[in-house]
């Protein structure tokens, strides 16, 4: 806190990111990163990017890859926003579609960046209990709100949603923006892309962070009706017109355009994720069925703080949040493969010292 700092930072209650170490090496299983390289061709690209054309602002409009998505996605042009990670969007999107005096619902266990965004755009917030089993309550986000926000698959627990279950929130709230994060959709979701033309109150956000192994580059995107995507540009032009720059347009619409390689790492992270379930429940974890890069699991004898310290002391790196809820569970990030054998190792130490002591 500083004298000079507004009303308006005074009171916000920011977002924590997950730890980025660099004093000592970890294995990292707590930020959802891919554990592969990006497509070589990525690389490639930004190389053949990083010339003389830095002089240059970049293409405000982003048109080479929205092209690439449009094409991947069946999708025209106009349906399409490029922002400077899905979480920009995010933050556009509340700010372009919802209003202070009607509360904007989801589910209550889900990405913390949305009640955030509520906090600091001076919006209201409605956050619905979980159902016990930690599935969406579906029927309390149908009606009576300003706007509905859902992680699909859920984060952090990874559960996803069908189709069917989107269309009733769509048909239930056609008077507002109905917002789905499909941050983690490559992992096992189905996606509601395919739903766009039919409703105009429908926005779909993905990023190359996770399964396109581009956390790093900083680049997501909406679909929707081209009236809510002229309703981003708007917000974003009210801001700064430059947020993807020249190396993220070229390396992003690089990684769109490589649907081999990103088949190949997507696939081996979900085999790699069946393992870790099974691996998990072997050590008697109860584990939710993830359709994301991550598993979300509870030990019955260990909270999940002392799991989050256990691990950190053996080098690896989890998520855990106080949240009562879920303060028992851990959030364990898809590695390769022998990432996730050792936190097998890690977490035997840790339940066999535990049994001794
Ligand atoms: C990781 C994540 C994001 C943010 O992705 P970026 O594109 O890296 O900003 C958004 N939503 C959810 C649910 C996420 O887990």
């Amino acid at each position: 806190m500083n004298r000079y700092w507004s009303g308006r930072i005074r009171n916000a209650v920011p977002y924590t990111p997950g730890e980025q170490p660099r004093d000592r090496t970890f294995i990292k299983l707590n930020t959802n990163e891919c554990p592969y390289p990006p497509s070589p061709k990525v690389t490639e690209a930004i190389r053949a990017a990083a010339g003389d054309g830095l002089r240059l602002y970049p293409d405000p409009e982003c048109l080479d890859l929205r092209a690439a998505i449009a094409q991947r996605e069946g999708l025209d042009l106009r349906q399409v926003f490029c922002g400077n990670g899905s979480d920009e969007i995010l933050a556009f999107a509340f700010q372009a579609f919802f209003e202070p005096d009607r509360e904007v619902v989801f589910p209550k266990i889900t990405y913390s960046f949305y009640p955030v965004y509520t906090g600091f755009f001076g919006l209201r917030c409605r956050e619905v209990p979980m159902n016990p089993d930690f599935s969406d309550p579906i029927d309390l986000l149908c009606g009576n709100n300003g706007g509905v926000v859902l992680a699909n698959p859920n984060a952090p627990t990874g559960l996803a949603v069908g189709l069917d279950t989107v269309e009733k929130l769509l048909n239930a709230n056609p008077d507002v923006v109905v917002l789905v994060d499909e941050a983690y959709i490559d992992f096992g979701g189905d996606s509601a892309v395919g739903l766009i033309g039919r409703y105009p109150n429908l926005l779909v956000v993905q990023t190359a962070s996770k399964s396109r192994a581009l956390a790093g580059l900083r680049v997501g995107w909406a679909m929707g009706d081209p009236g809510l995507i002229d309703g981003l540009r708007c917000v974003r032009d009210s801001i700064n017109s430059y947020t993807v720059d020249r190396l993220a347009q070229a390396g992003a619409a690089a990684a769109l355009r490589d649907e081999d390689y990103f088949q190949s790492i997507r696939r081996r992270v979900m085999d790699t994720r069946r393992w870790t379930e099974h691996a998990l429940r072997e050590r008697g974890f109860a584990v939710l069925p993830s359709q994301a890069n991550f598993v979300f699991a509870r030990h019955p004898h260990h909270g999940g703080k002392e799991l989050l310290d256990g691990l950190r002391e053996r080098g690896v790196l989890a998520r855990w949040w106080s949240t009562p809820e879920i303060a028992d569970w851990l959030r364990i990030s898809i590695g390769t493969d022998g990432d996730m054998a050792a936190l097998m190792a890690a977490l035997d130490g840790i339940l066999l010292y535990s049994e001794s002591s």
